[in-house]
């Protein structure tokens, strides 16, 4: 099999969009790859899949399938905050290139309802109008999270498991999955140019609490009839062997409470994982506790639930958390958001003591049937520690049974590679090395090595009968959500306050004669967060003198002076000052008055 590599601007290279425009930080670690089997493709007879998030890093997800003048969008989902985004609450996927093609967009397809898959809704669909196809439950819970944001109007269709939708030309079933959220969906697109079949985020529970296996008699339906392409997840491909079911972690919970009953325990999850929460209200009903719910998230999310009939609970289990000091601590268990260790959650403001009238002490058992998401390592630890110093005995993962991945292990991927037997592979919903690993693991499966694509964000990969090959990247990358407000990444603000975080500021205040240019009186220096007070009236006198002197050589006899040039006079001699005695470059403000 030979490989051809296409280079420049080949005539039967179909580059789509206005304006072609790379900003994305996947492009040096990943050399772009155009592969070829065999024959060289016709431009435009190639179904394209464009990737707008979701691989490179985990979030973001977000994809879309074009064929002629159709567009397919399948999860609209939002990442993170890096470290280095302060006070930045979500990132979003640059979505201009699709809004600039929004009469094409026919159908949106989601998954599941995890935020990482539908979070970028609302800034979707506030000028996109298509019609969002997806299970009851995330079609539910979808409407819940547009209630905060009353402009944007969405048109929305929920599909039973092994429904199908026609969305434009491409027939689109939803096939059911094991996930950590019920409700999930694989997706297998039947395009112009064959069958599509998208994972999702999966696992295989070959004993699930609720509902059924994922539908593997499905997918292997599929293989034989033959898949084109197969889109897979890849989060946790690194890990050996099977996903433990969610069976265990009920069980590990019900010997946990049998040997726990004289204490008051308080469980997090997350407060998607709708079963599991309805679980720990089966078992406090079992050893006869109460539940106090606290925390907005976890109440609406099970009430949704509930709505449609996902989940069931007796509402006399259920005691307001103001009254649940009332109860003796034998029979309370508190459920609680905040598994994250995230600030303002319930769990947080329970260490520092302003839920309620619960205190936090020795006879508390906390159980965290969660694990932290990539990057949250630090603050999970931390709120672990904070339990432990008020006295309370803490259960999580690393200790015990208590939480189960959402994610497929290997034996699981084994599962679907030679149930789908695709003849093209593309990996996503990973960081680079997730995608690079499960690129070497889809070859060990059988799939050719030249019949691969890894993605990244903006990646185009055109897809046919006679080949898989990626195109011009198209306009993609992320953008930043304050407040309710989308912005670039790199934007003044966020720069401001890195540099506020790292090396303080300093105001300047003083005097200047309108005529002379002289200086009026002494400058007052304001600084704050770089020196610290031993040095302080050092620092500050020598920066006296070197404004003064400055200001006082800037002066020309009889000229006015000029006030831009003594602005930027000013910051650059107290930089220049502050960095030689702190190694820091505060932001400096002057202000300048004429006299
Ligand atoms: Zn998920
Ligand atoms: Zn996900």
């Amino acid at each position: 099999m030979e490989e051809q590599i296409i280079g420049g601007a080949s005539d039967d290279i179909v580059s789509i969009g206005p304006k072609i425009r790379k900003k994305t930080f996947a492009k040096k670690e990943f050399p772009r790859k155009v592969r070829n089997e065999r024959h060289s493709m016709q431009s435009g007879k190639g179904l394209q899949v464009m990737f707008f998030g979701g691989v490179g890093k985990i979030g973001d997800n977000m994809t879309a399938l074009r064929y002629g003048d159709d567009i397919l969008v399948i999860d609209v989902g939002v990442g993170f905050a890096e470290p280095d985004m302060p006070g930045v609450d979500l990132v979003i996927p640059d979505m201009s290139w699709l809004k600039a093609h929004k009469d094409m967009i026919k159908g949106i397809a989601i998954t599941h309802a995890h935020e990482d898959h539908i979070g970028s809704l609302p800034y979707f669909l506030d000028d996109v109008k298509a019609t969002v196809y997806g299970s009851k439950l995330s079609i539910a819970l979808i409407e819940g999270k547009l209630r905060e944001f009353p402009k944007v109007n969405m048109k929305s269709q929920a599909v039973n498991p092994g429904g199908a939708v026609q969305i434009g030309c491409f027939n689109v079933e939803f096939i059911h999955v094991n996930h950590s959220i019920p409700g999930s969906y694989a997706l297998s697109i039947t395009t112009p140019v064959g069958v599509v079949l998208v994972s999702g985020d999966f696992k295989i529970d070959f004993t699930p609490i609720s509902g059924e296996t994922t539908d593997l008699s499905r997918m292997g339906e599929l293989g034989r009839k033959g898949v084109l392409l197969f889109m897979c997840e890849s989060t946790n491909i690194e890990r050996p062997g099977m996903t433990m079911s969610e069976r265990v972690v009920v069980q590990t919970l019900d010997e946990i409470m049998a040997s726990h009953k004289q204490n008051r325990i308080i469980v997090t999850s997350f407060a998607s994982n709708v079963h599991r929460v309805q679980q720990i209200m089966e078992l406090a009903r079992k050893y006869n506790r109460k539940v106090a719910f606290s925390g907005r998230s976890m109440i609406n999310t099970m009430e949704i639930a509930m709505k449609i009939g996902e989940v069931k609970f007796d509402h006399k289990l259920i005691v307001d958390i103001e009254k649940a000091d009332k109860l003796k601590d034998e029979e309370l268990l508190i459920l609680g958001t905040g598994s994250q260790g995230q600030e303002h959650t319930a769990l947080d403001r329970m260490v520092k003591g302003e839920v309620a009238n619960i205190k936090i002490g020795s006879n508390d058992l906390v159980i965290f049937s969660s694990s932290p998401v990539p990057g949250n390592e630090k603050s999970v630890t931390n709120i672990i520690n904070q339990f432990i110093a008020l006295g309370a005995k803490v259960i999580y993962d690393d200790l015990s049974d208590v939480h189960a991945s959402g994610h497929a292990c290997q034996t699981e991927f084994m599962i679907v590679h030679k149930l789908i037997k695709p003849r093209y592979f593309i990996p996503m919903h990973g960081e680079i090395k997730h995608l690079k690993y499960h690129e070497q693991f889809a070859i060990s499966m059988g799939v050719k090595p030249q019949n691969i694509v890894v993605p990244h964000v903006g990646s185009v990969v055109e897809v046919s009968n006679s080949g898989i090959r990626e195109l011009n990247d198209v306009l993609a990358g992320e953008k930043i959500v304050d407040g309710k407000t989308v912005y670039d990444v790199d934007n003044a603000v966020v720069r401001d306050r890195l540099q506020l975080a790292e090396d303080g500021l300093c105001v300047v205040v003083f005097g200047v004669n309108k005529n002379s240019g002289k200086l009026v009186n002494m400058p007052e220096l304001i600084p704050r967060g770089f020196i610290y007070p031993n040095e302080l009236s050092g620092i500050v006198k020598e920066a006296r003198q070197v404004l003064i002197d400055a200001v006082n050589n800037a002066a020309v006899e009889n000229e006015k002076p000029d006030w831009n040039e003594l602005k930027s006079t000013t910051k650059k001699v107290l930089t220049n000052l502050f960095f030689k005695k702190t190694k820091r470059k505060p932001v400096i403000i002057p202000i300048i008055l004429e006299v």
